[in-house]
């Protein structure tokens, strides 16, 4: 609608249904009263459980716009099956359907997972129309763990810190690339489909492709890391992605190819130990006074204005999470122990030659003011990596 050449915009009053989700013992009572139920007792319990975790979490993204009002469905189905509710003798697994009348058994001494599962416990089961899902559990080793590394999710890398092995950078390039690649051939698709409907199944098949080849990278590299520290106690950012969305369209479309939540998700049940910290200033704060962090070089090396600090603006990020997983605040006898002393040795070894710590290199104008001590270190060329850079 136009009037006088100025858009007039319309606005509409809807009122807006809230659920009520029903959750006093009388309700729930009646609930597994009424279900007629000719299975094992417990799986109508399990079965109220679930449907209200459904129905809780439909309920919360409602509120917040991001489902429709139609009620969930559950597309496939499936039961769980704790502990207590099912026995495991001689390789085989029972479980109870109908007490003293049918019970479904599953036979484990020829499968091809055994050698891998030796020694570990069986947890919960989740049976599902056409399989069941076992769940180990591996016994805890009893080495105490100290290794901490904080890990900075950037969008072409995946940068760690610990004092142990000092800057440790991952490569993600691929899996932008992959997104990069499929994005275009999405593209290309989509208008060719928009002239031909009967394209359209091609489209979606991209989007499947896309997501499998990313989850397959995502996996490799959290298994790979897993493996290199094994005894680490990881650090990561609590991004919240959808906080992160309100930023330009352009800028949304890079975090949606970072893939940090499946990465953070991954490596939450296949590292030994995790831990989140806050995402916060992360990489704007200074982590030796924890002053405001200015960028040099687009941003590509940041600089204090308190006490001159220059550092790689990822690397930056990295010592910081470390810093705050071990619940050390900005402070300069910290910053010394932990990092100048810890990585002196490193950067020597690594460089050779030069004056000036400098992250970046080449120009002495961004020297860093990191190793009050020995002049004679530097730490150029690139990017300074320890151990050798985990490269996919
Ligand atoms: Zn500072």
């Amino acid at each position: 609608m136009v009037k006088r050449g100025r858009k007039v915009k319309k606005y509409y009053h809807v009122k807006r249904l809230i659920p009520v989700i029903p959750k006093s013992r009388e309700f729930k009572r009646n609930l597994r009263n009424e279900l007629d139920w000719c299975y094992a007792a417990h799986y109508v319990d399990s079965a109220i459980k679930t449907a209200y975790s459904i129905l809780n979490s439909w309920r919360r993204n409602y509120l917040k716009g991001r489902r429709k009002r139609n009620k969930p469905r559950i597309k496939r189905k499936f039961a769980r099956i704790k502990e207590t509710l099912y026995v495991f003798r001689d390789e085989k697994i029972r479980i109870t359907v109908k007490p003293r009348e049918m019970y479904l058994e599953f036979d484990l001494s020829k499968t091809w997972f055994k050698k891998r599962v030796k020694g570990w416990d069986l947890g919960e089961l989740i049976l599902k129309e056409n399989k069941l899902i076992l769940t180990f559990r591996k016994p805890l080793e009893k080495e105490r763990v100290t290794e901490y590394i904080g890990w900075d999710l950037n969008k072409y890398s995946l940068d760690g810190f610990s004092p142990k092995y000092g800057w440790i950078r991952v490569d993600l390039k691929k899996l932008y690339h992959i997104h990069r690649v499929h994005e275009i051939k999405r593209k290309k698709a989509q208008s060719r489909a928009s002239k031909k409907p009967s394209l359209k199944p091609v489209v979606s098949k991209h989007g499947l492709r896309e997501r499998n080849r990313a989850r397959d990278f995502v996996h490799k590299l959290t298994t790979h890391l897993v493996r290199v520290f094994p005894k680490a106690i990881h650090g990561f950012e609590d991004l919240d992605k959808q906080g992160m969305y309100k930023m330009s369209k352009r800028h949304n479309r890079d975090i949606a190819k970072q893939n940090w939540k499946m990465i953070i998700h991954f490596m939450m049940y296949k590292a030994h130990k995790m831990r989140l910290v806050d995402p916060r200033n992360t990489s704007s704060i200074c982590p030796r006074c924890g002053e405001k962090l200015i960028k040099l070089r687009k941003g590509q090396v940041v600089k204090c204005k308190k006490c001159g600090l220059t550092l790689d603006r990822q690397f930056c990020g990295a010592i910081n999470i470390y810093l705050r997983m071990c619940g050390f605040p900005p402070s300069s006898s910290v910053f010394y122990h932990v990092v100048i002393k810890k990585m002196i040795p490193k950067w020597k070894t690594q460089m050779k030659g030069g004056r000036g710590v400098t992250t970046n290199g080449d120009k002495t104008d961004d020297m860093l003011s990191m190793n009050p001590e020995r002049a004679d270190v530097d730490a150029t060329q690139g990017v300074p990596t320890y151990p050798k850079p985990l490269s996919y």
